[in-house]
């Protein structure tokens, strides 16, 4: 079992639940942190920005007091990567958020020649460049002060080993997703072999989801990994 959630997303993006719904659906899986970290503002879709990002942090704000006693409750946002060293991070607002989670997704336009491509290779439109993904991960993520790179390898591919070397030197965790395999076993031992530290986030959709790790859980114990996994009991 985990003990805390930093992956999360309520009906201010495209999940189910209410955040409270979340925080209780984290107090009852028994977990001692939760963090509600929706998309970042540049998704075109599901993209939390302006009036509602301020919204949900004063809504995070609120249940962190009424549930202080019981869990910790963050305020997280699951950057969008749009090119080399980009992200969708506003540097207004950066400092409005507990924690940082960083990947690629489709939907996010492209800052870059770089970001552009990305947008194609999950088209199935370009070749993969997974040193160069990794790269961009990492530039990113020393920039922004990213602190888990979600769901590594989804929609395009990264090279894990020259991600996982300037991770554990940036101390930015990998995410074994719970929702998606990301990572083969083959991976996840790379990474850990160069040093990275591993960390499970549900990226529940629903209060159902909250603190699932069922699925990461059972990889990571088939890659022999659990021993880097930071949030687990
Ligand atoms: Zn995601
Ligand atoms: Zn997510």
């Amino acid at each position: 079992m985990i003990n805390r959630d930093y992956h999360t997303h309520t009906f201010y993006s495209h999940g189910k639940g209410t955040p409270e719904e979340i925080v209780l659906a984290a107090i009852s899986m028994g977990l001692e942190t939760v963090a509600i970290s929706e998309h970042g503002p540049g998704h075109v879709f599901y993209g939390v920005r302006d009036k509602k990002l301020r919204m949900l942090r004063d809504e995070v704000d609120r249940l962190a007091r009424r549930y202080a006693y019981k869990i910790q409750v963050l305020m997280g946002i699951e950057c969008n990567l749009t090119g080399f060293g980009k992200c969708d991070l506003p540097e207004d607002i950066a400092d409005m958020f507990d924690v940082r989670l960083l990947a690629f997704h489709k939907g996010a336009p492209a800052a870059d020649l770089f970001g552009f491509r990305r947008n194609m290779e999950a088209l199935h439109m370009w070749p993969s460049e997974p040193e160069k993904t990794a790269l961009a991960l990492l530039e990113t993520g020393e920039k922004y002060k990213i602190d888990i790179f979600a769901h590594p390898g989804l929609y395009v591919k990264s090279h894990i080993p020259t991600l996982a070397k300037g991770a554990k030197e940036l101390g930015i965790k990998l995410e074994i997703n719970g929702a998606r395999t990301t990572m083969s076993p083959e991976q996840m031992r790379q990474a850990v072999s160069a040093g990275a530290e591993l960390i499970i986030g549900s990226d529940a959709h629903s209060p159902q989801r909250v603190g699932d790790d069922s699925l990461a859980y059972a990889a990571a114990q088939e890659a022999g990994v659990l021993s880097s996994v930071v949030n687990i009991k």
